[in-house]
């Protein structure tokens, strides 16, 4: 088991609340960079034993886990909750859009508002950690480095403008992916396809659901999309959100805003909105 993340662009591990130099456990210095690390995730276990024993210990504030992927894929409509508040039907293939990685912020950065229709989604983040193609269903899992918290910040009018509507900017203005706290290894959990997550707005649940209430769970995911591009160590899967956001409330982001995400074993973000 293992929890990973970046503090001043260099990969931490957590160790019983307190965070590890991962280079300096491992007297590697090829480890510092947390994409090679999220490459190399299956040493991490054995490294989080040894930074217990003789640790590196660093502090400062939590970056981006997995700062610089080569694909960031969103799934739209993946929550049977959240295609019925949103009217539509449901999907009969995981409906996909990319965030660019240049959105990726971390754990506690301010969203940086574009408009008056800004949207929060809470959601779980896959990380690939091992790539390929065409990958089967019933070793998808052992392709996946972790799992993070992220949310897909959506700008609703620029998603929808058009027809047919194309997502992706629109979801991809600069700090509209806040992941993190950290990536937590598959067997952290004890049923990876069973993670509570949540969110709050200043103070207001909004919304509460489990991964297993997925249309396409992670397996299918992993597979599905392997069957098209080839998957990347690094690479993050939006999984979708459930239901309970702004567009479907009648309540949008404003400045002054603070959404605090969370889920089970992963942890927490908390994001201040801010006027552009
Ligand atoms: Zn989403």
């Amino acid at each position: 088991m293992f929890r990973m993340g970046s503090i001043a662009g260099r990969t931490v591990l957590e160790v019983d609340g307190t965070f590890h130099d991962v280079a300096t456990v491992a007297g590697d210095e090829s480890l510092a960079d947390p994409m090679a690390a999220v490459a190399r995730f299956v040493e991490l276990s054995a490294l989080s034993n040894k930074a217990r024993g003789a640790g590196a210990p660093v502090t400062g504030p939590l970056g981006v886990c997995v700062p610089r992927p080569s694909k960031v894929f969103g799934i739209g409509l993946n929550y049977k909750s959240h295609a019925s508040e949103s009217k539509m039907e449901l999907p009969p293939a995981p409906l996909t859009f990319t965030k660019f990685p240049s959105c990726l912020v971390g754990p506690t950065d301010d969203v940086v508002l574009s408009g008056d229709t800004v949207d929060w989604e809470v959601e779980l983040v896959v990380v690939i950690g091992k790539g390929g193609r065409r990958i089967a269903r019933e070793s998808a899992w052992s392709h996946v480095a972790g799992i993070t918290l992220g949310q897909d910040i959506s700008d609703r009018v620029v998603q929808t403008t058009g027809k047919p509507p194309q997502f992706s900017l629109g979801k991809s203005f600069d700090t509209y992916g806040p992941i993190g706290p950290v990536m937590v290894s598959v067997d952290s959990f004890a049923d990876p396809d069973d993670i509570g997550l949540w969110c709050d707005v200043s103070g207001e649940r909004m919304q509460e659901a489990r991964s297993r209430d997925l249309i396409f769970d992670v397996p299918y995911l992993v597979s599905y999309l392997s069957s098209i591009c080839t998957l990347e160590a690094g690479d993050l899967i939006f999984t979708g959100t459930p239901d309970g956001v702004g567009m479907a409330r009648g309540r949008l982001l404003k400045d002054g805003d603070v959404i605090d995400s969370g889920a089970e074993v992963i942890g927490a973000l908390r994001n201040r909105c801010v006027k552009n």
